[in-house]
């Protein structure tokens, strides 16, 4: 160990390339994401002030070794300041020509705010009053001075920042004035001194400080927010965090000096623009704390143009070498332009796909990687609720901010991140977090938050970075909101809100209305989403299908690029209004005429909807099952019907008119006649009893009125030229010889259709797989079906042997909690268990079948981690809801180019 080098100057990347595997993920885990983008930076030749890292690994030894630093790094350190002193020209605590150097946190992967930083050590009393004779401003020295004291105190005196900020308050208070810019030197000296009475166990002693906030950082590591923002951002607790110890530049230094935070392209919609806020005369802090109005990007172009086209050449061939949208951080130091940090930037799901599509137009990217930087899950997006026009329009619109992360959303305000996630979370209400801004410590109730609502800060605020990064919908910089925490009420050009008043924001445009706002789905118009879809089609190998019941649905899945109906549940037609009225007639029928004629009053409902489907679906394949539920579903419930009996026996016993009396025993003898059928109907298990292909066998004459209900539409829109694919669904099948008789039965029914009509549509018959023995038995099944649809939904619940309907509110949230199970089978497919019987049910099917057609229509087909195992499967397609269609299609293509390696 004792020859581990633990720290690298900027300078010295090539002795971190050698001395990891030279690969960057490596050098990142060695440097920090700030760290090894520093030293690459200076490796470009961009200007950068000098300093060095000290390691990730120095900082796990340090935490490792109950805060010791380990044997060497603190020598290393001074050595590498000495440097920084030799390219410099100043001195570490000289007072005639003094270093002022940061200490900043920086692990592998970037958590905005969560650890810590410390600015302008170096100056002690003496220290300044050198500084003041060498830079003749006096004022800047000692907002430094007061800046660093307040830093050391909160961060590594564990001080409350309040105590700082009421200093600074009081100060402004007796001058009269809104900003601690405006301060007059006097007062700010008067701050120091206060400043010091506070930070008592500051260290004068410049070397001391940098001992002190190294080790800080260090510890900040283990520090609650840290944790936090990592469990939630999925990022591991081992990895440790680099520290960056940097000469200082200042843009506090006048009107020739600013500070800003910018990105490569716009981090909203995506457009290739520079955009991001700078300050004139300010440190970094002030712009990312959104404590004074920033100025936009495009106001540098103005005021300082040489520097700011130095600034987006520098923005332009970073994004080049880094074939990424950059985030940066820059000063200017009296006209000199510094990068003081580069980081691909975060950004919304419609920044990321037209970056995408646009950087492989440009030829900075391909096709494929441009498939593979957008998400499954962004796609959602572009389906989240928009507020509909006539809403808005209807409504009252309080104010205007910020648009930072898009998305309509509606909650009841609460003003704090503990309330919003009660709320949210023990009383299921919808919150909107309304903040004057956020903090690192907020981040718990952001989280629980619909949405997000702040009055100050800008795009890169700490709000606008956490909601865009969660996809929570944001609306920053209301500068009109007046909020009150005292009062926990707000005001809004006069009208006032109090606290758990519903509110609605939009995080697309940046409005905030007063109380619930309707919400549309909007449809996916987007050109260059639509392009990225059409690149993945090209790459994916799993056909995408959808569920749908209706028409519309499969209009709208046409729309969103599904290529057939992979599920149409028949039953759900069966609950409509007018329809479950015969449906009972027909479960009640005491005589097969009786249920003849029920049949054949559903017979044209059935085909109608039918061929709604098929003529949307023109040229493609269409998988309708048959009818699966229990019959008791569609019957009263047992209580129910128990409590109206007795009421009307009740009333009847009462009644006075002989039409009162009959028209209450009409409706006692229905009940009667009806209760004894539920109780008959009643099972201790229903969804292990009647239902499925048990119903089919048990009640041949329904499923066949459904067999001819299809192929009569089918010829009827074959006939108007519509190619269509109808593929009749057996569902529940357990034992192949229920297969082989509903088969027989129904495909007789198909044909006489067909032959009355005198046309022949092609067809399939199939079964879904949703029992495990239907799985463990596929290659006898398979000689019967000519597809195999697995119902992931029962599948999951037959082998895991829990129920789907109750799970979820017992006992599997306890076993997601303790970490007994990883993820939720019911959501993601579980692929040891149930992806393992699909596995031998897919092989042992295209044994015996070598052209069977495999799919799946659980709720798992849209599921980017499942639909990554059923392309592993060899799947031939995945059916999910429509608007989980476009995230399918994408989840294919990266499951494709995965496997590619
Ligand atoms: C299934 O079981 O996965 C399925 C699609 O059928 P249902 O959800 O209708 O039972
Ligand atoms: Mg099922």
């Amino acid at each position: 160990m004792s020859n581990t080098k633990w720290v690298y100057r900027f300078d010295e990347l090539d002795a971190a390339e050698a001395y990891v595997d030279d690969s960057w993920e490596s050098v990142r885990s060695l440097l920090g994401g700030k760290g090894a983008n520093l030293a690459d930076m200076t490796r470009l030749g961009i200007p950068v002030p000098p300093g060095f890292t000290v390691t990730t690994e120095a900082c796990l030894a340090y935490l490792a070794a109950d805060e010791q630093f380990p044997e060497g790094a603190w020598k290393e350190i001074e050595a590498a300041l000495a440097a920084v002193e030799s390219a410099t020209g100043k001195r570490f605590g000289d007072a005639a020509n003094p270093l002022l150097v940061s200490c900043r946190s920086g692990a592998k992967f970037s958590m905005p705010g969560m650890m810590d930083t410390v600015l302008n050590i170096g100056l002690n009393d003496e220290v300044a009053e050198g500084m003041v004779a060498l830079t003749g401003d006096e004022h800047f020295v000692y907002d430094s001075y007061r800046r660093l004291i307040q830093m050391f105190g909160s961060v590594v005196l564990g001080l409350r920042d309040e105590l700082f900020e009421h200093v600074l308050e009081r100060a402004r208070l007796r001058r009269g004035v809104e900003s601690d810019t405006d301060l007059t030197v006097d007062d700010l000296r008067g701050v120091v001194e206060e400043f010091r009475g506070i930070a008592v166990r500051f260290p004068t002693e410049p070397i001391e400080q940098l001992r002190l906030a190294t080790e800080a950082v260090f510890k900040s590591w283990n520090g609650k927010r840290a944790i936090d923002y990592r469990n939630a951002a999925g990022i591991a607790h081992d990895l440790g965090t680099a520290v960056n110890i940097q000469t200082m530049v200042f843009g506090n230094m006048g009107d020739d000096s600013a500070t800003g935070v910018a990105m490569s392209r716009n981090a909203t919609t995506g457009e290739n623009e520079i955009e991001g806020d700078f300050l004139v005369n300010a440190q970094g802090e002030d712009v990312v704390a959104g404590i004074r109005p920033t100025k936009r990007m495009a106001d540098m172009a103005a005021e300082m143009p040489e520097l700011y086209e130095q600034f987006a050449g520098i923005a332009r061939s970073l994004e080049a070498h880094h074939r990424n949208m950059q985030d940066m951080e820059f000063t200017v130091e009296r006209n000199k332009l510094w990068l003081l940090q580069t980081r691909d930037g975060k950004r919304t799901a419609q920044a990321a796909v037209r970056i995408a599509v646009e950087m492989a137009e440009e030829g900075l990217i391909d096709r494929t990687e441009a498939v593979m930087r957008v998400q499954p899950d962004q796609v959602d997006f572009f389906l989240h609720p928009q507020f509909s026009p006539e809403a808005k329009k209807a409504a009252r619109l309080l104010a205007t901010g910020l648009n930072v992360s898009p998305g309509a959303a509606v909650g009841v305000v609460a003003f704090d991140a503990d309330l919003a996630e009660e709320w949210a979370k023990e009383q299921n209400r919808e919150v909107i977090m309304v903040r004057p801004e956020t903090k690192p410590d907020d981040v718990h109730g952001m989280l629980a938050a619909k949405g997000i609502l702040t009055s100050r800060g800008g795009r890169t605020s700490h709000a606008a970075l956490v909601a865009r990064q969660f996809g929570k919908p944001a609306v920053v910089g209301v500068s009109e909101l007046q909020i009150d925490l005292q009062k926990r009420a707000m005001t809004v050009n006069e009208i006032e809100v109090e606290e758990g008043d519903w509110i609605s924001i939009d995080g697309t445009t940046g409005e905030v209305y007063l109380g619930q706002l309707d919400s549309i789905v909007p449809d996916i118009d987007d050109p260059w989403l639509t392009k990225l879809l059409e690149w993945a089609d090209e790459l994916r190998r799993l056909d995408v299908r959808a569920n749908a019941d209706y028409p519309e649905d499969a209009e709208r899945a046409r729309a969103y690029g599904a290529q057939g109906i992979g599920l149409t549940r028949t039953e759900h037609m069966f609950f409509e209004s007018e329809r479950l009225p015969i449906v009972q007639k027909m479960i009640m029928a005491e005589s097969p005429a009786e249920r003849r004629e029920a049949l054949e009053a559903l017979l044209p409902l059935q085909r109608s909807d039918f061929d709604g489907l098929f003529r949307a679906m023109d040229g493609l394949p269409v998988i309708i099952r048959l009818i699966d539920p229990p019959l008791h579903e569609f019957l009263p419930e047992q209580q129910a019907l128990t409590r109206l009996l007795a009421d009307h026996k009740i009333r009847l016993s009462h009644a006075g008119t002989i039409d009162e009396i009959d028209e209450l025993l009409a409706k006692v003898e229905e009940e009667e006649h009806m209760l004894a059928r539920v109780e008959a109907l009643h099972e201790a298990n229903p969804m292990l009893g009647t239902r499925g292909v048990r119903l089919g066998i048990m009640l041949p004459d329904l499923t066949r009125m459904q067999v001819r209900a299809i192929f009569e539409a089918a010829c009827a829109v074959a006939r108007d030229g519509v190619d269509v694919h109808p593929e009749v669904m057996i569902p529940l099948t357990s034992h192949v010889n229920e297969l082989s008789r509903q088969r027989a039965a129904l495909e007789s029914e198909a044909k006489a259709v067909m032959e009355a009509e005198g046309i022949e549509v092609s067809y399939l018959f199939g079964t879904m797989i949703e029992i495990p023995r239907a799985a463990l038995t596929a290659d006898e099944i398979a000689e019967y079906a000519a597809f195999f649809s697995f119902g992931t939904n029962d599948l999951t619940q037959t082998t895991f042997g829990i129920s789907r309907d109750d799970a979820e509110a017992g006992f599997l949230l306890a076993y997601l909690e303790e970490g007994i199970l990883d993820d939720n089978p019911f959501a993601t497919l579980d692929r040891n268990g149930v992806g393992k019987l699909m596995g031998q049910a897919a092989e042992a099917g295209r044994r015996v079948r070598p052209d069977i057609e495999i799919g799946i229509c659980g709720e798992h087909g849209g599921d980017p981690r499942s639909i990554a195992l059923c392309h592993e499967l060899g799947l031939d397609y995945v059916s999910c809801s429509p608007f989980r269609v476009p995230i399918a299609r994408l989840a294919a293509a990266h499951a494709a180019v995965t496997e590619e390696g």
